[in-house]
């Protein structure tokens, strides 16, 4: 059989425990004998980021940044215990968190839906892919419980030193202030990936805040989103038949109920942290919920939600066979394959991802499944497989 061919490499950023283990099955099971695989290739693992002082999470983003597409294996982010483990030199920093800084991107997550796994709200019929902004609000706050007849005012000092100050509150009673803070800049980077996307996978974007109440903070995020909609992608979006919705939080989560899915929401960092995970719990599994990061420039890094299912390795080390799901990190794979294909006009290519997904969209509802699957999938018969035997069961339907 002649292989599909490629033009342009992918970043391939290789990671750690389980899902390394299941990246080459991957490859080697429903990749390989199909494609003729370009990569460039970065290894993650935290042995190797150890050895390379994590320069080489710093060159997979440069590398990024040039190709345009990568793909990405969970990784360690380590802790006290993975220093005394992997015997590290520093606690490196989380590479997803480095690279989102360096490519300045936003993540969106998807579930992957197949029929007899059904969400919990049954009007959904395709995904809700979520955006969920990564800097700012609550996560870089200044906090600080007060006494009982204090005032509270916040302060600004502008360059040239004078300044401005505006009072918050007086307290009769002990209490608690908070300060927080977000810049323009991030969110038009925001704003900007989620226009991209949304023009990417032909969905229509809906945005909300709580402008009613917060009129100066949200505000300006509505603002911001507006006048780049307006400025930069009205006419795209019109040509594309998707639109720009803004509306309340409280409204969007009401109308999400109730829709059938098949759009982008973009949410604050906060809502997007208690969001996404509704929308993975509502939706069955976190290994079945896709992940990618998009810059504002449209640079595409593809990786599953999840970990590295560290609890799976230990028991892989001690040759035990495991059921872990390789969906997510599979669908990592058809998606950078498919935006390579796309950017590179390789028609092959795309229908190869495409029919990958399928086959193992397929493969499931069929009752051939992992073993996280079987209490969600609603199927009389059903056979719980290892991951080798599952993904052999996908490269045999291809
Ligand atoms: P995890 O790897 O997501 O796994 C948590 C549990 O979820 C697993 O023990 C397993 O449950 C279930 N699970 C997750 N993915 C699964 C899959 N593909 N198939 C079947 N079951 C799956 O989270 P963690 O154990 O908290 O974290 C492990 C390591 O991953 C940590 O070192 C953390 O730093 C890292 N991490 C990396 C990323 C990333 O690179 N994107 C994200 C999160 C965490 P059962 O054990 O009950 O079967
Ligand atoms: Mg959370």
């Amino acid at each position: 059989m002649n292989k599909i061919k490629m033009t342009t490499p992918l970043v391939e950023m290789d990671g750690d425990e389980m899902t390394r283990i299941i990246w080459k099955q991957i490859k080697d099971i429903v990749i390989l004998p199909f494609v003729d695989l370009k990569t460039e290739y970065f290894d993650l693992g935290l042995i190797n980021r150890n050895e390379t002082n994590d320069q080489v999470t710093i060159d997979s983003a440069n590398r990024t940044k040039e190709l345009g597409v990568a793909v990405k294996c969970a990784t360690i982010t380590p802790n006290a215990q993975r220093m005394t483990e992997y015997n590290l030199s520093k606690m490196w920093k989380s590479p997803n968190g480095t690279i989102r800084a360096m490519l300045d991107g936003t993540v969106f997550r998807a579930p992957i839906i197949v029929d007899g796994i059904d969400p919990f709200v049954t009007t959904w019929k395709k995904p809700i892919t979520i955006a969920r902004h990564a800097y700012g609000d609550v996560y870089r706050d200044t906090e600080m419980r007060v006494d009982a007849g204090c005032k509270a005012e916040l302060l600004v000092t502008f360059p040239d030193g004078s300044t401005k100050k505006q009072e918050i509150f007086t307290f009769q009673d002990d209490g608690i202030i908070l300060g927080m803070h977000n810049t323009d800049k991030s969110i038009a980077s925001f704003a900007r990936s989620c226009f991209t996307y949304a023009l990417d996978i032909k969905q229509s974007l809906w945005f909300a805040t709580k402008d009613t109440i917060s009129k100066t903070y949200d505000h300006r995020f509505k603002d911001i989103f507006a006048e780049i909609f307006e400025n930069e992608y009205k006419d795209k979006f019109e040509s594309t038949g998707i639109e720009y919705f803004y509306t309340l939080i409280d409204d969007a989560v009401a109308r999400i109920m109730k829709c059938e899915g098949g759009i982008l929401w973009a949410c604050k960092n906060y809502d997007g942290d208690v969001m996404s995970d509704m929308l993975a719990s509502a939706c069955g599994s976190l290994a079945m919920m896709s992940s990618v990061l998009v810059s504002p420039d449209g640079k595409y890094e593809y990786e599953a939600a999840h970990g590295t299912v560290t609890r799976h390795y230990y028991k892989y080390l001690k040759g035990e066979s495991t059921s872990t799901n390789p969906m997510a990190t599979l669908f990592a794979w058809t998606g950078a394959l498919r935006k390579r294909a796309q950017l590179d006009g390789l028609s092959e290519l795309e229908d190869f991802a495409n029919r990958l997904e399928k086959a193992s969209i397929e493969t499931i509802e069929e009752g051939t499944i992992t073993g996280d699957l079987k209490s969600l999938l609603k199927k009389e018969k059903k056979e719980v497989v290892n991951t080798e035997n599952f993904l052999k069961a996908i490269a045999t339907k291809l």
